[in-house]
């Protein structure tokens, strides 16, 4: 299938809009913009792509080509790093592609009011390298920190592996702009006030557009906290004989209310044998563990000095076994090197394939985490049982509460996927086993994604089960701000809108 032209008038009113270096219509532009890291139907890759790349560098530009989009009705899809693991970037009704990452300056820092404001093209690694030597940080971070960019963060609402003590992508950004489905321009934030954290002035717009996956418009500025570099961090790595052993001692390290806790995160059974198995990095530990928990803290050097110690009694009173200094610093140190796990891996047998991974991102609360793992490891040993191109790559749990973690987790399981091996028949089986595992997270009073967005194939069909009545919400705000489906359609079931409608 041929990817469908489009107009000449278009593309030329686009080059006029962003400069003729700004727009990229060649073949090799547009099917690098259709890939994302998840596991992706290649052998129907070109369903995926956009007729028209534009790479604008200002909210003006931006703006002129969403009204453009509007007056020649064709979609208009937002993509940032391109990291995104539930297919927000990907361009599944073609249309122009808005590539931000040409839009990647920091525009101020204002050290007395701690804020940093940025253009959404910046990765928070290169934000993060500019303001340490200034005393602060940026600290959201994903597994994707050099390669996730803020204004992807502020589609995806993303996950922070720090959040216990520095919060998520929502918790941080303090207020943005955005370019709305109609090429309006408005700037959302708790209230108003571009640098206010808390305001009571009408609706608390911040979080509609925040997490919409592209649906809601493009995010062209944001204005992001500042914080104060801590001085101090320790990380601890602890061993277990069982999954259960691991998980009691883990719910104790998350409810422990010490205000230094920036994450426990739980490696179940499966994971731990898969880290033997396939992870060269992973240090070898003894055949009696099975299952390990990670804590990690930041602050000043007095207050996780004290942290650290009463972390050390809670590991002692559970039956805790320390790993020892390489594992529990040097695994905790390489946590953004993990962007390379997409690219490769090994059968069970051993045999090294490309294998692409993909993980189901629920948040559970601790005590149905039992329950729902035993689950989701049957749903994928059914599906390993019918396709050798499938294994269980195991499960981990990561605090999901900002500033106070210790209810409910980020659960993912991992599954390794030999893509080369893909036909209709996988990807059907691969479609089924992700809704099953969502409705089982659904079903323990959780949500099916904690941090990438549940608008991918197979997952995105339970959304109105677990959003009820909102999801008619959603369709009407839908419907409301972008009257003619323009913005990143075909996303989150929200064709329903205008469906319904006519
Ligand atoms: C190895 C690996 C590890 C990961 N670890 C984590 C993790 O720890 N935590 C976590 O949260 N995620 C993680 N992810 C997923 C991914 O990095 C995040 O979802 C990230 O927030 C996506 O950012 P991006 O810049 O790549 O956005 P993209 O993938 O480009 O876009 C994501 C969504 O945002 C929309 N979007 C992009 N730019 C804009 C904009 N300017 N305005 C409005 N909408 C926009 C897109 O349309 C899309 O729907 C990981 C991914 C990989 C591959």
């Amino acid at each position: 299938m041929a990817v469908p032209t489009l107009d000449t008038a278009v593309v030329d009113e686009l080059v006029a809009i962003c400069g003729e270096e700004n727009v990229l219509t060649g073949r090799s532009a547009l099917f690098n913009r259709a890939r994302v890291p998840a596991p992706f139907p290649l052998h129907r890759w070109e369903q995926f792509t956009p007729q028209a790349v534009v790479l604008p560098t200002s909210t003006e530009q931006v703006s002129a080509v969403v009204k453009l989009a509007n007056r020649a009705r064709v979609p208009v899809v937002p993509r940032a790093g391109a990291t995104g693991l539930s297919d927000g970037a990907v361009p599944i009704r073609h249309g122009i592609l808005v590539d931000v990452k040409r839009m990647d300056k920091i525009l101020e820092i204002d050290v007395d009011d701690r804020t940093v404001t940025v253009q959404p093209g910046i990765n928070m690694m290169k934000l993060s390298q500019r303001l340490q030597p200034l005393g602060f940080i940026y600290p959201d971070d994903p597994a994707s920190y050099p390669c996730s960019l803020v204004g992807g963060r502020i589609g995806t609402s993303g996950f922070s592996l720090i959040s216990g003590r520095f919060g998520h992508t929502r918790d941080l950004v303090i207020s943005f702009e955005i370019v709305l489905p109609t090429g309006d321009v408005i700037r959302v934030g708790d209230g108003g006030g571009r640098k206010i954290r808390k305001s009571s002035s009408g609706y608390q717009l911040k979080h509609l557009f925040m997490g919409h996956q592209g649906t809601l418009g493009i995010v062209t500025e944001a204005t992001l906290e500042l914080v104060t570099r801590p001085e101090a961090e320790f990380s601890a790595f602890f061993s277990y004989p069982s999954y259960l052993d691991a998980w009691r001692a883990t719910g104790e390290f998350a409810r422990s209310g010490l205000a230094t806790l920036a994450g426990v995160v739980l490696f179940d059974e499966q994971k731990v044998a898969y880290l033997r198995r396939d992870d060269e990095a992973w240090i070898p530990a003894p055949d009696w563990v099975k299952s390990i928990t990670a804590v990690a803290m930041y602050g000043q050097k007095d207050e996780v000095r004290a942290g650290a110690k009463q972390i050390m009694r809670i590991a002692k009173a559970n039956g805790s076994t320390y790993a020892g200094d390489e594992v529990s610093q040097g695994d905790w140190w390489s946590r953004h090197d993990r962007y390379a796990t997409p690219l490769h891996g090994r059968t069970r047998s051993g045999q090294a394939v490309l294998m692409s991974w993909h993980c189901e991102d629920a948040a559970i609360n601790h005590s149905q985490l039992p329950a729902v793992r035993e689950k989701w490891h049957w749903i994928v040993d059914d599906l390993r049982r019918r396709f050798d191109t499938f294994d269980d790559w195991g499960m981990f749990s990561y605090t999901n509460g900002a500033f106070r973690p210790g209810g409910d987790y980020l659960t993912e399981i991992d599954v390794g996927i030999w893509e080369q091996r893909y036909d209709e028949e996988m990807w059907a089986a691969w479609v089924d086993a992700k809704r099953e595992i969502a409705r089982v997270a659904i079903e323990h009073g959780g949500s099916m994604s904690s941090c990438h967005g549940s608008c991918r194939e197979g997952e995105v069909d339970l959304l109105p089960l677990e959003l009820g009545g909102g999801f008619d919400v959603m369709k009407k705000v839908k419907r409301v701000l972008d009257p003619n489906n323009v913005m990143n359609p075909g996303k989150y079931l929200l064709d329903q809108a205008y469906e319904e409608e006519a």
